[in-house]
C-alpha cells in the first residue's frame, strides 16, 4: 500500500493545501516521502460536520455494534503487516521489538475497549423506581444512564506512534463511549498515521458505520489543532505531549463560547523513594533496576523515573556509585525526533550548569544523528526545596537524585513536588511504619503508587490509573489508560417518568440488556455470564 500523503475526510481521501512537512528519519536526519500537506480551516470544518452528522446514529449502536467495530479496527491494524512496522521505526528511530509490541498493545487496547462496551457497565444504569404512595409526596420513576459527550479531537503523541496515537487509547476509548474522533496527527510519524487512518476507515466501512465517526487531519497545531478545539461541534479533547502544548489547548478550550472538557497529559517527573532498609539491604539491585527503567526507550515515557528521594549515608553512596557506573556504561539512544532531542540537550545542559546540582553520570556518546545520552544528577533536599528549576521535566533519560537528611525532609520534598502520575515506593519491612507515613502525602500527588517496582510500562487493564494531579495531568479525576478512560467522555442523562416505550433500551422496565443496575439503592446480581 502506497503512502498519499492525504488525509481522511470521513471515507474520502483530501490533500490539504497548507504548507506541508516531512517526517524526518531520526536515525539519519533524513525527510521520509511523501510530503504531508497541512489541512486547511474549512477542511477542520468538513471533518467536524461530517463528526457531528454522525454522532447521533452512531451513539445509538448496540453494544454489539460498538464493540464488532473496535474489533474490526484491531484486525485491520494487524493485517497492515510489516509494513507499519517499518514506517513506525522510520519515523520514530524505535527498535522493531518496542514497535512489535506497541502493535500488540493497541490492539489489545482496543479489544478490551470491546470487552467493556459489551459488559455495559460503563453506562451505569441507576433505577428508582416510582413510589406513588409515597408520603408526604409520590416519588417519580427515575432513571440514568451515561450518554456520550459528542465528537471527541484526539491529539496523537510523539512518544507512542501507534498505542497513544491515531488508533491509539484516547480514541479507543472515546469510539467505545459513542463519540465520532477527529485525529490531528502528529506530525513525527505521518506515514504511521495514514496507515493506521486507512485502517481505521475501513473499519468504518466494514462495519457500514456513518463516515463521519473518523477522520484524521494533518498540519500544524497552532492552526489545525487550535481550529479543531474551536469547532463548536467538538465536545472534549484528548492529548499527550509538552506542558505548554497541552496548556494552550485547554486555553482555546475554555475561551469558546461553550468550554469543554480536555483531558491532557503532559508533565510528570515519577519520583522514586528508597526508604532505609531497602536501600541498605539492596543497593545494588535497585541501582540495576533503576537504570534499567530510566533508559528504556531512551528515557521518552511520560512514567520515566526522573527523580529519586533517599536518606543520606552510606548506603545512599553505594546506590550512587553502582548507578553512576552502570548511566556511564549505557549506550546513547536515537532519541523520536530532531526537536525532542534538541529538547532533551537544553535539558540536561541546564542541570549540567545549575550550581545547585551536581553531575554524577553522562552515558556513551553517539554516533549518529540524534542520539541521547543518559544523564545522571545530584542535589541536596534543601536545594530542591529552593530551586524551581530543579523540578523540570527533562524529557528523555535524564534524572536527578536528592539526598535528604531525615524523614522529615523527605517529607518536605514530597510535599514539594508537583502532581505526578506515578511515585514508587522502594521498601522492606522495617520501612513500612515511615512508607505509611508518607503515603497521604503521595496519594495527594500522584495518580498511581507501586511498590518495589519500576513506574514504566503501564498495565492496559481495569484498575490502571495512568493520569494525576496537574502537570501530570489537567483534570486528576480521570486516566488516560485502561478501561476508565471511556468515562472521560460520558455524562449522565436522568429520564423521569418515561413511559418503557420511549425510554433508551438500557433503561427499559424488562432491562433487555441484563445489564447489572443499582436498582432501588441495590446492585443487581449479574445476570449473564
Ligand atoms: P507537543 O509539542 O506538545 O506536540 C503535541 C501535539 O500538540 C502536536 O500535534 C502539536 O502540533 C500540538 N501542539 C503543540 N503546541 C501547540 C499549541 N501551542 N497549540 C496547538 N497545538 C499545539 O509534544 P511533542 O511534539 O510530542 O514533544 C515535545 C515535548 O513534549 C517533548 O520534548 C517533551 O518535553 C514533551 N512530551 C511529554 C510527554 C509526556 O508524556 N509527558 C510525551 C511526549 C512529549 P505541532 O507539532 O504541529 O505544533
Amino acid at each position: 500500500m502506497n503512502l498519499t500523503g492525504k488525509m481522511l475526510i470521513g471515507q474520502q481521501a483530501v490533500a490539504g493545501s497548507r504548507e506541508a512537512s516531512q517526517a524526518i528519519d531520526p536515525a539519519t536526519d533524513e525527510p521520509l516521502q511523501p510530503p504531508y500537506a497541512g489541512g486547511t480551516i474549512e477542511q477542520v470544518d468538513q471533518a467536524c460536520a461530517l463528526a457531528w452528522a454522525a454522532f447521533d446514529s452512531y451513539r445509538e449502536t448496540s453494544l454489539e455494534v460498538r464493540a464488532g467495530f473496535l474489533e474490526t479496527i484491531a484486525e485491520e491494524i494487524e493485517a497492515l503487516g510489516e509494513r507499519l512496522i517499518e514506517r513506525a521505526m522510520a519515523e520514530t528511530g524505535l527498535p522493531r521489538q518496542r514497535i512489535h509490541g506497541e502493535r500488540g498493545r493497541t490492539c489489545q487496547q482496543l479489544r478490551t475497549f470491546a470487552r467493556t462496551v459489551r459488559a455495559g457497565e460503563w453506562l451505569d444504569v441507576r433505577v428508582d423506581r416510582a413510589q406513588p404512595a409515597r408520603q408526604p409526596l409520590p416519588r417519580p420513576d427515575l432513571r440514568q444512564r451515561q450518554v456520550p459527550l459528542g465528537p471527541v479531537a484526539v491529539f496523537g503523541a510523539s512518544n507512542f506512534p501507534l498505542a497513544f496515537s491515531v488508533a491509539g487509547g484516547d480514541t479507543a476509548s472515546a469510539l467505545a463511549a459513542g463519540c465520532p474522533v477527529v485525529v490531528k496527527a502528529h506530525g513525527a510519524h505521518p506515514g504511521t498515521s495514514e496507515l493506521v487512518g486507512r485502517a481505521v476507515a475501513r473499519a468504518v466501512a466494514r462495519c457500514a458505520l456513518p463516515e463521519g465517526v473518523f477522520s484524521l487531519l494533518y498540519g500544524s497545531g497552532r492552526e489545525v489543532g487550535t481550529a479543531l478545539v474551536a469547532d463548536p461541534r467538538i465536545r472534549a479533547v484528548g492529548f499527550t505531549g509538552s506542558r505548554s502544548g497541552g496548556l494552550a489547548l485547554c486555553q482555546v478550550a475554555q475561551a469558546r463560547p461553550e468550554p469543554i472538557p480536555v483531558y491532557a497529559e503532559m508533565s510528570s517527573i515519577n519520583p522514586v523513594f528508597l526508604f532505609p532498609a531497602a536501600l541498605q539491604a539492596r543497593g545494588e539491585a535497585l541501582a540495576q533496576g533503576f537504570v534499567a527503567s530510566l533508559t528504556q526507550g531512551a528515557g521518552q515515557f511520560c512514567t520515566n523515573p526522573g527523580l529519586v528521594i533517599a536518606r543520606q549515608g552510606p548506603a545512599l553512596e553505594r546506590f550512587v556509585a553502582a548507578a553512576a557506573e552502570r548511566v556511564q556504561r549505557s549506550p546513547a539512544q536515537t532519541m523520536l525526533t530532531p526537536g525532542i532531542f534538541q529538547a532533551f540537550e537544553a535539558g540536561v545542559g541546564a542541570l549540567a550548569e545549575q550550581p545547585l546540582a551536581r553531575t554524577l553520570a553522562t552515558g556513551l556518546p553517539g554516533e549518529g544523528p540524534n542520539q541521547g545520552q543518559a544523564h545522571l544528577f545530584a542535589t541536596q533536599a534543601q536545594a530542591f526545596l529552593a530551586e524551581p528549576a530543579l523540578q523540570a521535566e527533562v524529557f528523555g533519560a535524564a534524572s536527578l537524585i536528592v539526598a535528604c537528611a531525615d524523614a522529615e525532609q523527605v517529607r518536605q520534598v514530597a510535599e514539594h513536588m508537583e502532581g505526578q502520575l506515578t511515585a514508587t515506593l522502594h521498601l522492606d519491612e522495617a520501612d513500612l511504619d515511615e512508607a505509611r507515613a508518607l503515603l497521604p502525602t503521595l496519594e495527594r500527588k500522584a495518580g498511581r503508587l507501586l511498590v518495589n517496582g519500576w513506574p514504566t510500562g503501564v498495565e492496559v487493564c481495569d484498575a490502571m490509573v495512568h493520569g494525576g494531579p496537574f502537570p501530570a495531568t489537567s483534570d486528576p479525576r480521570t486516566t488516560s489508560v485502561g478501561t476508565a478512560a471511556i468515562l472521560r467522555f460520558l455524562r449522565p442523562v436522568c429520564y423521569q417518568d418515561f413511559p418503557d416505550a420511549l425510554l433508551p433500551a438500557a433503561l427499559r422496565h424488562g432491562n433487555p440488556l441484563q445489564l447489572r443496575r443499582l436498582l432501588d439503592g441495590q446492585r443487581e446480581a449479574r445476570q449473564h455470564a
